[in-house]
């Protein structure tokens, strides 16, 4: 097969089958690990438990881990540093680094998120979401495919090489952590506190089909409280409706959404996709009583921001709309205030051309046959810091999901192993092997 990538020599075929084998070996392994992980409910703020087994895991996988703390105030002047939620205390990423004996290849990052989202009504799940469940050759479960699947996938991927009696022959990062799904200053963290690196790729889950991500959009989060006047409904006139207020404020984001979406506003990565630019209504919270006009009332939206786009420019115009609604004679006098928490992400490219993303293809071809397709992603992952910030080439490429962020999310087994050996030679291939003595 011609290798259409260059750095270290190619690797021998005698090689290349055995750590094929050995990731065969493990495949029963990979689903126990992704069990195991997604048995920990590590939702925002109660990521503990899992951070620690990850630290386990990657101690049981010869690896020696150490724990990578988010410190607000070293990350504050970062440009892809947004406005935390909660506190950090007792929530360290989890990091371990392999040293080769002889440095001869390129250095790399295989990094996974802890958190997951929440799991919306628990009982409309066909399992509940935190006891992994394997039907018809997937497992369902809340973080079975984004992304502990990812996270197993890689553990395993790292222990085929030294079972096949091998290792990687360059620096090679491997990270748990905090807040991929809110903020990214978990990984931001991490990618400060560790030495550079020549790639990162991340093994967040796919489309549904065989997919490598070539861009995706920054987010926005936004929070804005609404400050009525309280009257008795026989007076409802007299008042001001924080509730209905809250309605006028909406239809300013919708108008905002339809006009990022406009074709002369669309990035070129995103030519193919008519709608790249979602706002979600995301929560809303407000009232005291069904016979009170509301005093005040918050509602979350997350804002999708295109590439090229500065995060902190679609910022300032939320501001601006926010102050023009207040402003409408139909709000009578409402009081808005807009915070920005969460999310102050910009867009990426990850373009498909570069090293990495032709070794990840020709990986998938060789282990699952046929072309991957290109996927511009109106989502975000943590792999924007390395090439945005981190001077990297990065990426992403995982296994087949389906319902993330839904009810009974779940991942196909099948892929979750090719996933792995994919990983397998991207890391053999990329890093080059060293024997392990
Ligand atoms: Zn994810």
């Amino acid at each position: 097969m011609e290798r259409t990538v260059p750095g270290p020599a190619s690797l021998d075929p005698g090689a290349r089958r055995a750590i094929l084998e050995a990731a065969a070996s493990l495949e029963g392994d990979t689903v126990a690990l992704l069990s195991r992980l997604v048995r920990h409910p590590s939702l925002l703020g109660q990521e503990r438990s899992c951070l620690d087994d990850m630290e386990a895991v990657y101690a049981e996988a010869g690896l020696a881990p150490r724990r990578i703390p988010v410190d607000p105030e070293a990350l504050r002047d970062h440009p892809g540093f947004s406005p935390p939620l909660i506190p950090y205390d007792g929530r360290d990423n989890v990091a371990a680094l392999h040293a080769p004996r002889e440095a001869r290849g390129r250095s790399l990052m295989l990094q996974g998120h802890v958190d997951v989202v929440p799991p919306g009504a628990a009982d409309l799940w066909t399992t509940p979401p935190f006891e992994p469940s394997l039907r018809g050759g997937r497992m369902y479960g809340r973080g079975a495919a984004d992304m502990k699947a990812g996270l197993a996938s890689i553990v395993t991927a790292w222990r085929a090489l030294r079972l096949a009696g091998l290792q990687p022959a360059a620096p090679v990062q491997f990270a748990a952590v905090i807040e991929e799904e809110c903020t990214g200053n978990g990984a931001l963290a991490v990618m400060q506190a560790l030495p550079p690196v020549e790639a990162c790729l991340i093994p967040e889950p796919g489309p549904g089909y065989p997919a490598l991500y070539t861009a995706e959009v920054g987010v926005v989060w936004a929070w804005v409280t609404v400050t009525g006047r309280p009257t008795h409904v026989r007076d409802m006139k007299a008042g001001v409706n924080a509730i209905d207020a809250a309605y006028a404020v909406v239809e300013r984001f919708r108008a905002y959404e339809e006009r990022a979406n406009r074709a002369e506003h669309r990035h070129p990565a995103f030519a193919a996709d008519n709608h790249p630019i979602n706002v979600n209504l995301g929560t809303i919270e407000g009232g005291e009583w069904n016979s009170s006009v509301p005093t005040r009332a918050r509602i979350g939206f997350r804002v999708g921001v295109m590439p090229g786009v500065s995060s902190r420019d679609v910022a300032a115009e939320i501001a601006r709309l926010v102050a023009e609604a207040e402003a409408e004679p139909k709000l009578r006098g409402a009081k808005l205030a807009v915070e920005f928490k969460g999310f102050m992400a910009d867009g990426c490219l990850f373009p498909a051309d570069q090293p990495l993303s032709r070794l990840v293809c020709d990986a998938h071809r060789e282990i699952v046959g046929g072309d991957l397709r290109h996927w511009a992603v109106p989502a975000l992952t943590d792999a924007r810091f390395y090439a945005l910030y981190g001077g990297a080439q990065a990426t992403c490429y995982g296994a087949e999901a389906d319902l993330i962020h839904g009810i009974d999310e779940s991942v196909g087994l099948a892929s979750v192993h090719d996933t792995t050996r994919v990983l397998a030679l991207v890391m053999a291939e990329w890093c080059g092997v060293e024997r392990v003595i």
